[in-house]
């Protein structure tokens, strides 16, 4: 089922909750994501969102001081993960869809593919800039922004591919997810151009859009009112993360381009090891997790990132 389509039947007031993992490191096997899934099911999440991860340059030391420059993909098997996962759950998976690393004829494969498996839901995103640039740089003949991705997921649902001539080509039927950032994208000169720009997502076809991590929830609600104020008007799911360790009040910020609140990290300063930092952790992000449900959110996604243990402690003491 769609997502937007599940979010208006659901009946109740119970509010979902859904999930992200990532695919297991290249040469480990499917099982960590089984493991991970045999524990959260028992939350009857309505979707499961599996992450994409391009494909990457290294150098690699070869004899002699020499550095051969190689290409790696540390992630792969997104689509295959999203397969496996709905045909042994019976849930729907949501691969992400990235610009970085496709050009568009590759995106129509993919789509091609992902609409012969049956998967009814994707997340459009750009994609981060590659380790060994500075900057996010399309493939040659790809999108430079999600909206383009969008407007082309979208034609697809209208049966319009990129060979014009095409006669009575088949219309997919997906609903399109994109990003959202309470806190700004980092590259955006301010919120309200950021906004602008989730707009014409929007505008080109997005369905929802689902939050960056975020650990101040004053932060999602004020980007909730600054979307609907703006006439963004499609559902909007927070997405949250835990900390379990003091490295990641660091290490997040720097990745995700997120704060942390000082209240946080001066509970966490007082932690003696790890193992406190994830109580508080745990304790934060179930408040947090309260709090959200209180205010009506449609559906409360999680960043698992292999702490599906920790995550369900969560989602069974908060919802
Ligand atoms: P865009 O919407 O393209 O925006 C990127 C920047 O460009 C923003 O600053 C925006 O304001 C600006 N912009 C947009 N349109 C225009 C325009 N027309 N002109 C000028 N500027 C414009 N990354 C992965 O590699 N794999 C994943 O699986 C993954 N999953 C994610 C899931 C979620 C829920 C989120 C929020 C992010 C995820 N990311 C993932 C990270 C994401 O790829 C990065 O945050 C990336 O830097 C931006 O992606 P986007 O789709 O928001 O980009």
């Amino acid at each position: 089922m769609k997502i937007t389509e599940y979010l208006r039947k659901k009946d109740g007031d119970k509010t979902p909750v859904s999930f992200e993992l990532l695919p297991p490191m290249k040469g480990r096997g499917i099982e960590s994501i089984y493991n991970s899934l045999d524990r959260l099911m028992e939350f009857n999440p309505p979707f499961i969102n599996v992450t994409y991860h391009r494909s990457e340059y290294i150098y690699k030391k070869m004899p002699g001081g020499f550095f051969k420059k190689v290409i790696t993909r540390k992630r792969p098997g997104t689509v295959g993960i999203c397969a496996a996962i709905m045909n042994k759950y019976g849930v729907q998976a949501v691969p992400h869809l990235t610009c970085g690393g496709f050009s568009v004829e590759e995106t129509e494969d993919a789509l091609i593919d992902l609409h012969f498996l049956g998967v009814k839901n994707v997340l459009a995103i750009r994609g981060d800039a590659a380790k060994s640039e500075a900057r996010f740089t399309p493939e040659t003949g790809g999108h430079a922004y999600s909206s383009d991705l969008v407007k082309q997921i979208a034609n697809m649902n209208k049966g319009i591919y990129l060979e014009e001539d095409l006669a009575n080509a088949i219309e997919t039927d997906f609903c399109i997810g994109v990003g959202g950032y309470p806190e700004k994208h980092f590259e955006a000169p301010n919120m309200n151009t950021d906004l602008k720009h989730l707009k014409k997502k929007v505008e080109m076809g997005a369905n929802f859009i689902m939050t960056q991590m975020f650990f101040d929830n004053e932060k999602f609600f004020e980007f909730v009112k600054a979307c609907r104020e703006m006439d963004i008007n499609v559902p909007i799911i927070p997405g949250l993360k835990p900390l379990t360790k003091r490295r990641q009040t660091t290490v997040i910020p720097s990745i995700f381009h997120v704060d942390i609140p000082d209240e946080l990290e001066l509970e966490i300063e007082k932690c003696k090891d790890d193992k406190a930092v994830e109580q508080v952790g745990k304790e934060w992000c179930i408040n947090q997790s309260k709090e959200l449900v209180k205010a009506g959110i449609p559906c409360l996604h999680f960043y698992t990132m292999s702490q599906s243990k920790i995550v369900s402690e969560i989602v069974r003491e908060a919802m």
